[in-house]
């Protein structure tokens, strides 16, 4: 920290990322991406042309993207937001809607970009405990009367809410935003975006870095009623109003046509998933249903920090959290079939040798 750096930002903890190794000698199931990658169509819209008008700002209102990401829900394109990744949209949403009096709830084990915002923006974060099993309790946030942020699936215990129980968030909370984070819901979820017509106080934020296997495009979406899309788009027009680039405007329309690849991809990860869960219950491991592209999991007889260490010194990388209650587990992206062989091999020598 240098000297000059502002008092009202000394305390601050940002948010970690996994670890981005500039080599690719890693198996890498730590920050789920898709092991696949985009739509060709994505390339061939990248072409000479995309490259040489990159002397050109891009379209601040992206609306060709916008347009067809409605259509894709039946919406019009002013319920769309685009973002520079759903990171973006999620910090303008905090800072559009929460403050000290309209606070914002989460679940305590969650994304943990949430309270990082609830720090940078001065908004006082009430998180709300999941159950000993890592369920989320709807009943918790009914009639709550503040700012709902609900991922569905959760991360990282991958666990899935009925749409029900969302439409319960909005019904009970009329005064306020109910903001459902579905980064992982291609992979198993139900969708609210079919509840933007019906309820104003409904956000719904989507990620191509994950079931789009663009991550390093960098493009997330909102989808919500026309005038909480206004509002958040006032924040990007007062921060960065080409905040998404050319090239990625580009390539979010050509994944967007190509919704055949991106189908088979999901189910290929999805297969990935279910079948890698089984291999790792026959080696001990016990885990949360998971609707998402990662798995959930802990070994019984194994501390989840050795258990990281030793896969990264196999070559794999995963995520461990060093947080109360979670410090046992590990959150493994869903690669490839042979990726998960290969880790399923690795865990069980692990074991073997274990002493
Ligand atoms: N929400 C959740 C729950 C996530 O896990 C992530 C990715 N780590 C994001 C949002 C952000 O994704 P991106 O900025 O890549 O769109």
């Amino acid at each position: 920290m240098s000297r000059f750096l502002t008092d009202r930002y000394k305390g601050l903890t940002p948010y970690v990322p996994g670890e981005q190794p500039a080599d690719m000698t890693y198996i890498k199931l730590n920050t789920n991406e898709s092991p696949y990658p985009p739509s060709p169509k994505v390339l061939e819209a990248l072409d000479k042309t995309a490259v040489d008008r990159l002397n050109l700002y891009p379209d601040p209102t992206g609306a060709r993207l916008r347009e067809k990401a409605a259509a894709l829900y039946g919406l019009k394109p002013d319920n769309v937001f685009l973002a520079n990744g759903s990171d973006e949209a999620l910090a303008f949403a905090f800072m559009a809607f929460c403050d000290d009096r309209r606070q914002a709830v989460f679940p305590d084990i969650t994304y943990g970009f949430y309270p990082v915002y609830c720090a940078l923006f001065n908004i006082p974060c009430i998180q709300i405990p999941l159950r000993e099993d890592f369920t989320l309790r709807s009943e918790d946030y009914f009639g709550i009367n503040k700012n709902i942020i609900i991922p569905n699936p959760n991360a990282p215990t991958g666990l899935a809410l009925p749409l029900g129980d969302i439409e319960q968030m909005l019904q009970t909370n009329p005064g306020h935003v109910v903001l459902v984070d579905e980064a992982y819901v291609d992979f198993g979820g139900r969708s609210a975006v079919g509840l933007v017509g019906r309820y104003e106080n409904l956000l719904v934020v989507h990620t191509f870095s994950k079931s789009r296997s663009m991550a390093g495009a960098r493009l997330g979406f909102v989808f919500g009623n026309a005038a909480l899309i206004r509002d958040i788009d006032m924040m990007r027009y007062s921060f960065n109003s080409y905040n998404v680039n050319r090239l990625t405007l580009l390539a979010g329309e050509a994944a967007l046509s190509d919704a055949a690849y991106y189908k088979d991809m999901q189910q290929k990860i999805v297969a990935a998933r279910d079948k890698a869960a089984s291999g790792l219950k026959a080696l001990g491991f016990a885990m949360t249903d998971s609707k998402a592209n990662f798995l959930f999991v802990r070994h019984p007889d194994i501390a989840g920090g050795a258990l990281y260490k030793a896969l990264r010194e196999k070559g794999i990388l995963v995520r461990h959290f060093d947080k109360p209650r979670i410090s046992d587990y590990l959150r493994i992206t869903v690669g490839t079939p042979e990726q998960m062989d290969t880790l399923i091999a690795a865990l069980r020598t692990i074991l073997e040798n274990r002493n």
